[in-house]
Formats: C-alpha cells, sequence, structure tokens
C-alpha cells in the first residue's frame, strides 16, 4: 500500500513497524460545539484509511482517538480563553457537561456514517497525571522555561523543529512582533496556571492548572502506542502547530520520529469560502438530515473526492450525490459480469483513491458491492434490500404529485392519483413519516 506521507511529502510504501498490527493515533474533536461536516470529513477519512489497511492491506488496526475536553485556547497558537470554559460560561453549565453533550453528538454523528469505533477513545481530562509527568520529564532535560503564564517549551533546543511543516526556521522572519516572554516565535505552552476565573483546573508540581493542548496527544500517544507507532493523522490545519509542536514535545523525550506516516485530510470548504460559525455555514450533519439527505449520501460525496484534495461543499453537489447514490444501487442490482476485484483494491492500494475505487463498484455485481462495501461502508446491503428502490419512476412520479396534491387538500384529486398508482401494481400508504409504497402481491 502506497500512502503520502507529509513528512517527506511524498508516497511510500506503508507497511507497519511490527509486521502485522498498524498503530494508529488521530487528534480528535474539540467538545465545545457541535462537530462541523468537516470535522466528519476527517475522520471519514480515517475510517477509509483504517478499513483499507484491514480489508485489502490484511493487517489488524489499534487505533487511539482523544477527545479534547480542556486546553484548547481560542487560537490553535495559546491565546484566548479555554473553548470548553468559554462554551460553559455561555450556556451556564459545567465543562464536564459541555464536554459530555458534544461528545455524544460526535460519537451519534460517526455512527450515522458507519464510522467504526476506536479501541481507545481517550478524553484529554482523563490523563492529566500523564501529561504532568511528560512536561517533568522536558522539564528534566531543560527543554522548557517558566513565564508568568505558564511552563512553555523551547523550540530552539528541538534542532528538528521544523521538519514537518516544512521550510526553515521562521522564528526571525518579519517585523519583531510581539510574543510577550516567550524566547522564541514558535515556543508554546506545556503547562497553564489557572487564571481566577477559569472553570476548570488540576493540581501540578507548579501549582493549579490546565495543560496545553498539544501535550495532551503527546501524552496519550505515548501511554497507548509507545515511542513510536505507524500513522498519525489528522486535517491540514494541525501541520505547523499542532503536530509540529506534538512532535517537537514527543521526540525530545524519545530521540525517535514519532509517527512513521504523518497523514492529513484537507478541508471542506463552503461554497469556495472558509466553514465558520460566524458566516452561519458551519453546516453540522443535523443540517443535512434535517434537508432529508442521508448521513451516508454525505459520505459518498466524501468519498468523490481524494481526501488530499479541498472539497467544496453545495447543496447542489449533496444533492447530486443523493441522485448517484440511488442510481448507484439501481445500477448494482442490474449488473450480472463482476468487474475485476484488482481495479478496486488497486485504486485504494494508491494512496486511498475512493474515487476510483467507486468507479469500479458502479460495475459490480451485488455479490461483489458487498464485498467492497466492507472498506466504502456506504450501507449497501440495506440499500440493495430496500423496497422503494425497485420502484418505477413513473409510479413514483405520481407518488410525488399526490403528495403535492394532498399538501394542497385536492383530495379528489389525490384519490384518482392513488387509483392510477394501484392501476400499475403498487399500493400507497400513508403514514406520519410520509407515505410508504408496496408492490401489490
Ligand atoms: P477540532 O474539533 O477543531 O479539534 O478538529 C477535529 C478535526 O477536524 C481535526 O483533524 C481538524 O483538522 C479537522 N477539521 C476541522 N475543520 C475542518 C474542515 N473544514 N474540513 C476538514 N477537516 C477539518
Ligand atoms: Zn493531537
Amino acid at each position: 500500500m502506497k500512502l503520502f506521507n507529509t513528512l517527506t511529502r511524498k508516497k511510500e510504501y506503508f507497511r507497519p513497524m511490527d509486521g502485522e498490527i498498524v498503530k494508529i493515533y488521530s487528534c480528535g474533536p474539540t467538545v465545545y460545539s457541535s462537530p462541523t461536516i468537516g470535522n466528519l470529513r476527517a475522520y471519514i477519512f480515517t475510517d477509509i484509511l483504517k478499513k483499507s489497511l484491514r480489508h485489502i492491506g490484511g493487517f489488524e488496526i489499534y487505533d487511539v482517538i482523544n477527545i479534547t475536553d480542556v486546553g484548547h485556547l481560542q487560537s490553535d497558537a495559546d491565546e484566548g480563553e479555554d473553548k470548553i470554559d468559554e462554551a460553559a460560561r455561555k450556556k451556564k453549565i459545567t465543562p464536564a457537561d459541555i464536554a459530555k453533550q458534544y461528545t455524544d453528538e460526535f460519537i451519534r454523528d460517526t455512527i450515522l456514517l458507519n464510522i467504526d469505533v476506536p479501541q481507545i477513545w481517550a478524553p484529554a481530562t482523563d490523563y492529566v497525571k500523564e501529561m504532568v509527568q511528560h512536561v517533568r520529564q522536558l522539564e528534566e532535560r531543560g527543554f522548557t522555561y517558566i513565564t508568568s503564564d505558564g511552563v512553555y517549551y523551547d523550540s530552539s533546543k528541538f534542532a528538528d523543529y521544523y521538519k514537518l511543516r516544512g521550510g526553515k526556521s521562521d522564528d526571525r522572519v518579519g517585523s519583531r512582533v510581539d510574543f510577550g516572554e516567550k524566547r522564541n516565535k514558535n515556543d508554546f505552552c506545556l503547562w497553564r496556571f489557572a487564571k481566577p476565573t477559569a472553570l476548570q483546573k488540576f493540581d501540578s508540581p507548579w501549582g493549579a492548572g490546565t495543560p496545553g493542548w498539544h501535550i495532551e496527544c503527546s501524552a496519550i500517544a505515548r501511554k497507548y502506542l509507545g515511542d513510536q507507532f505507524d500513522i498519525h493523522t489528522g486535517g491540514v490545519d494541525h501541520i505547523p502547530i499542532h503536530h509540529t509542536n506534538e512532535r517537537a514535545q514527543t521526540q525530545a523525550l524519545t530521540k525517535k520520529e514519532m509517527a512513521r506516516f504523518w497523514m492529513h485530510n484537507e478541508f471542506i470548504k463552503i461554497n469556495g469560502t472558509k466553514m465558520s460559525k460566524s458566516l452561519g455555514n458551519a453546516y453540522t450533519l443535523t443540517n443535512l438530515t434535517d434537508r432529508g439527505y442521508s448521513p451516508l449520501h454525505f459520505r459518498y460525496l466524501c468519498l468523490m473526492t481524494h481526501y488530499r484534495t479541498i472539497m467544496n461543499f453545495t447543496w447542489e453537489s449533496l444533492d447530486s450525490a443523493k441522485k448517484s447514490y440511488e442510481n448507484l444501487v439501481r445500477q448494482i442490482k442490474k449488473n450480472k459480469v463482476p468487474v475485476d476485484a484488482d481495479e478496486f483494491s488497486s485504486a485504494l492500494v494508491d494512496d486511498l483513491n475512493t474515487a476510483k475505487a467507486m468507479a469500479a463498484l458502479w460495475k459490480a455485481t451485488p455479490e461483489q458491492a458487498l464485498e467492497f462495501d466492507k472498506v466504502l461502508s456506504l450501507g449497501l446491503k440495506e440499500a440493495l434490500e430496500e423496497k422503494f428502490m425497485e420502484i418505477p419512476e413513473n409510479v413514483a412520479e405520481l407518488v410525488q404529485i399526490r403528495a403535492e396534491c394532498k399538501k394542497n387538500r385536492e383530495f379528489q384529486k389525490s384519490d384518482q392519483i392513488r387509483d392510477e398508482i394501484k392501476a400499475l401494481g403498487y399500493e400507497v400508504l400513508d403514514t406520519s413519516n410520509g407515505p410508504i409504497i408496496q408492490p401489490i402481491r
């Protein structure tokens, strides 16, 4: 299998370190608000990665996802208030309640999207002890210094700091910006002293405070996956700060490359612009299902774009994904000659080319489609069994016209259409969830 490694900026052959089990760490959600469809794309990508490794590579997976319930400030670069604290203050509930609500939402969405549950879900607040220990070790080895704000990592002490983000030191680039008490521009907080207003705080050798955001992943990954593991994933926004800093913290102690492969998914944009709460376009999965789309229509849409390509979301694109999905199911039912299964697997082993794998799926027989769906997880078993898919288009059209008539209280006309549908061999049952259509036996 070939995978694109951000560390080397090229596709490389992948094999797990120990030959059998692939150890994967994925940076998890910050649970201060509902997950956006952008966040969800990141986990659809890792799901495809893991299922390809399992079903095509034949490997076992050992995977960890953290849940950031403390330490992530408003800006990734250590500025502003803790995101969870801020949400708790606004909603007048505890940080723990905020974290629970949005962790539940996140897990619900991943289940709806057929994303496998990881072996380890690690909420950051359960691992503060490990984080403190990690910071202590960095302190003992001279990688830290203390400011009035907290314990900081001295990035100038780690020679390999810039490797993942690419390029050279930018510590001296541009005018001397104000980085306060920090010694170097890229230094970052490992442990933050508690402000009087902080809602969450933990004991530490440096007094009450909260861990920095990056340290949670270093400590959790090291606990479960050891000093070095196979693959580390996240969105591209994590490359310059979060992952660069995780690497620096871990490798300062271990002297080993933390992860052999670093993999990053591109962003979802909305109508070509950034998704943001303030623009009102930070869509959630519920926004999509409220408009009548299934979560799997969204999964289908994601699979049509390579994970390293920016995905531009529009309602039209989702609508065409829905139509394609329905046509795909009809097509698979008609396919009698199997497609060369190699066409499917060779696409995925080439850095997870899902769009190409989907092209093979269109040519698959129903039996093959179920096999391919172990990786793609588009719910094809249920879809292939569903009766409504077999309804001819003219009947479906009449059902829709009849629904319109009923809405306009034209009952005589709607009854007439019911008879027409009957004449075509189908029966309409009205339910509170809309009409159900069944062939008359
Ligand atoms: P967060 O909850 O912000 O910590 O992010 C969770 C994951 O979603 C991270 O891997 C991010 O890089 C990723 N992510 C955030 N926004 C987007 C987006 N618009 N498109 C794709 N991935 C994103
Ligand atoms: Zn992380």
